[in-house]
């Protein structure tokens, strides 16, 4: 009799284990999902890279996630901004500004919740011109047809940067289309424009696409109005696409940004920390998950391009690997 009733309450505890079990899975499993770019740039596969590895692990975190292709930069941050987005890749420069209520952020105001988790790849300002434009630096644009990126793009907001350093007006392009990143290629090699305009890492997709399939070439990106703008501003540094990246046989000169990866403080705590744990605990692995990560050191990537503070999910996985 005794053992019948402990063998029935050791069945009934088990019963409850596992209620109990389902119960907590269910009421952590969590969707998180980051804000990235067009499907033929970096920020794509970042978002994928990233996600890969925090799905890896999720029946022992409850954490499931997902990339989203997006319009890009200024896109991502208004939408975590907004609370439907979690995560986001983001300029460096579009970081600065948003979290200072600076350029573009002026009239929303600072938004002081904004978080920074990393740094990932290099995105120098990358101009690639078909051949018969017979440019070499951007100056030589001038009077072209140009794509200046979509609304909501960083892209777009730097050339409109750029732009005013050149001392330009939007009439002395030709024609400044507006299409997203995906669609640019094609057009360059139809004929339909003669260059766009984009900040990415690099190897990238439809660089490499757009290089290897129309006679095209990347330009330059250089003059005094370039050398005050990243004299005069923290987030731009000098940047070279090195000889050999595409089909250019020399280095090409430019400046550029740093992608980087950002979050809120609304997103809780536990949540960053295991998406950070995803990354770094299985960095190696995500180093080869795309060739513009290849040089990423961690030092670099919880220091480098971040204006708004880090996260506190972030900081406790930086102290326990002693990096902070
Ligand atoms: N930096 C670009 C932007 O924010 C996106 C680049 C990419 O898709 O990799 O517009």
């Amino acid at each position: 009799m005794k053992t019948s009733i402990n063998r029935h309450l050791g069945n009934l505890a088990f019963a409850g284990a596992l209620l109990l079990t389902g119960a907590a899975t269910a009421a952590e499993q969590q969707f998180v999902s980051i804000g990235t770019g067009g499907v033929t740039g970096v920020y794509y596969p970042t978002g994928g890279a990233i996600c890969r590895l925090v799905n890896k692990d999720r029946k022992e975190h409850g954490i499931r996630c997902s990339a989203e292709s997006t319009g890009g930069s200024i896109y991502n941050i208004n939408t975590i901004r907004g609370g439907e987005l979690e995560f986001g890749v983001a300029q460096s420069d579009w970081q600065y500004h948003a979290y200072n209520g600076t350029s573009k952020f002026e009239d929303q105001g600072k938004f002081d919740k904004l978080r920074s988790i990393f740094s990932v790849h290099p995105e120098p300002v990358t101009v690639i011109a078909h051949s018969n434009t017979g440019a070499e630096n951007i100056t030589d644009l001038k009077g072209m047809r140009l794509n200046i990126g979509n609304p909501g793009s960083g892209t777009r907001g730097t050339w409109e940067v750029l732009e005013g350093a050149l001392g330009w007006d939007r009439s002395d392009l030709k024609l400044a289309a507006e299409m997203k990143s995906a669609e640019t290629g094609q057009a360059v090699c139809d004929g339909k424009i003669d260059a766009y305009f984009w900040l990415v890492g690099h190897p990238s997709a439809l660089t490499q696409e757009s290089l290897a399939t129309c006679d095209a070439r990347l330009v330059n990106v250089t003059g005094e109005a370039i050398d005050k703008l990243v004299a005069d501003n923290p987030y731009y540094r000098k940047a070279k696409i090195p000889a050999g990246m595409y089909n250019n046989a020399e280095d090409i000169d430019t400046f550029g940004v740093g992608a980087t990866f950002v979050t809120s403080t609304d997103v809780p705590d536990e949540v960053v920390y295991t998406v950070v744990k995803a990354v770094f605990d299985n960095f190696d692995q995500f180093k080869k998950l795309h060739p513009a990560f290849a040089n990423l050191s961690e030092q670099e990537m919880i220091t480098d391009s971040l204006s708004a503070p880090l996260h506190d999910g972030a900081v406790k996985y930086y102290k326990e690997r002693g990096w902070m």
